[in-house]
């Protein structure tokens, strides 16, 4: 039985989609998380035990394994489970993104310095501790501009500024930002820079594909239809194929490839993003790393014989070493809505929920925030409240299916503020 590790720090859905692809394709799926205690039988599974902090460690642990479990591939679910397999396939001798591309994949900082070193289109950027006065980089800034940590992801901390007041607020709350409890066990990098950079204004598109011994494979291209004009950056909407000329598409496809080539990645998904204008396609990142767990569902792809296969399918069949010819994605349109946080506070309930499954195109509705969370929307949360998934033939059908269906949901929050005593 072929064999796969799989980094990730997280047992939620992700885990789930691709233990259910694995058992499909009769494939083992062995863990590497730092999460053992959560999973339902750890042992059963084997899972090895690492830290998302200590790379070289969680490596040796995996060659460790490897002498009595021969090991045919990795995956990895995020951007630290990404350092950490990059690691594990070089010791292991199995072809994946090199680690020190994937090392400059996950930091925007080093992003945009490779972009620009390779010609591509990249914002003016300047980058400075969390604790230096706006005053060290005032010779570069121009307005707007966008702030952001150079670690985080899920638009955590992503803020427009439009004047050196607006810039001066939006630092005041990044730092509060980045000393925060909850991110206090990131890695410093990731928690003392701050990237200040050109807004691009533009529509937004990602794409899903896999690198194949460094050429791009694209499984999709999402539009982004809801304008993300800041000053946050919540993400909503992603409907595929996207209202584009084959020709702009193409063009996208070809400038994402220039830019993963350019950060040194070579072997393993891909999730990219970038703003289309006048001037070109900019890329705002290009991560090592499939898309995120449950927005996975709105891609099925097909052969000649075969339907509804999912993108956990393709990844295994990927890091066994198979080449995706022949699998294409299905012929409607598709997409996903991260049902947008109306405000910060404790989830309490959710009215409308049949009426909004009900909705014509319509195909699920997953909520995932639980009764009593605190829900924090971005910049200062990453958290997600929950999922719409619609399938129709066109592109538009599915946008408006999604709009209708969230228009039926009613959530109501309890205020956070800590209780008395508590
Ligand atoms: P994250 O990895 O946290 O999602 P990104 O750098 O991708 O961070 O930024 C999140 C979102 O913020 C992007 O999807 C985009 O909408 C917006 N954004 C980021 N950088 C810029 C920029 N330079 N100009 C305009 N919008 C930006």
């Amino acid at each position: 039985m072929a064999r796969i590790l799989f980094f990730t720090q997280t047992t939620g859905y992700q885990a789930r989609a691709f233990e259910q692809a694995a058992q499909a394709l009769g494939v083992e799926l062995v863990y590497a998380t730092d999460r053992c205690r959560s999973l339902d039988d750890p042992w059963r599974d084997g899972a090895i035990p690492v830290r998302f902090d200590d790379v070289e460690g969680a490596a040796r642990a995996v060659v460790e394994r490897a002498r009595t479990q021969a090991i045919d591939g990795v995956l990895a679910g995020g951007d630290g489970p990404a350092r950490l397999a990059a690691h594990a396939a070089l010791a292991l001798g199995l072809p994946w993104h090199p680690p020190a591309a994937v090392m400059a994949a996950t930091s925007k900082l080093q992003t945009r310095g490779r972009l620009l070193a390779a010609g591509l289109p990249v914002p003016w950027f300047v980058a400075m501790g969390i604790d230096d006065e706006l005053g060290s980089v005032a010779h570069a800034l121009r307005f707007p501009c966008v702030v952001k940590p150079v670690g985080l992801s899920a638009s955590r901390g992503v803020i427009r500024a439009d004047s050196v007041d607006s810039l001066e607020a939006a630092l005041a709350r990044v730092r509060r930002l980045l000393r925060s409890p909850d991110l206090r066990r990131a890695p410093a990098h990731e928690r003392d820079t701050i990237l200040i950079e050109g807004f691009v204004p533009g529509a937004e598109f990602a794409l899903e594909g896999v690198l194949e011994r460094g050429s791009l494979r694209v499984l999709a291209i999402f539009e982004k239809p809801d304008p993300l004009d800041g000053p946050f950056f919540e993400e909503t909407i992603y409907v595929t194929p996207p209202r584009l000329d084959h020709d702009v598409q193409r063009g996208i496809a070809g400038t994402m490839a220039h830019a993963a080539a350019a950060l040194g990645l070579r072997h393993g998904p891909v999730h990219a993003e970038c703003r289309l204008n006048e001037s070109g396609v900019f890329v705002l990142e290009v991560a090592p790393r499939p898309i995120g767990g449950l927005c996975a569902r709105a891609l099925r792809f097909r052969t000649a014989s075969r339907e509804g296969i999912t993108l956990e399918e393709l990844l295994l069949r990927h890091a066994l070493g198979e080449a995706l010819d022949g699998y294409g994605r299905e012929r409607a349109a598709a997409g996903v809505m991260m049902v947008p946080i109306p405000r910060r506070g404790r989830f309490r309930d959710l009215q409308g929920l049949d009426a909004a499954r009900l909705v014509p195109g319509v195909e699920g509705i997953v909520i995932t925030a639980k009764p009593g969370q605190l829900i924090v929307p971005p910049p200062d949360g990453g958290s997600y409240l929950g999922f719409i998934f619609a399938r129709a033939t066109g592109t538009a059908d599915v946008v408006e299916a999604l709009r209708a269906s969230h228009a039926a949901l009613q959530f109501s929050f309890e205020s956070d503020l800590p209780l008395s005593g508590g």
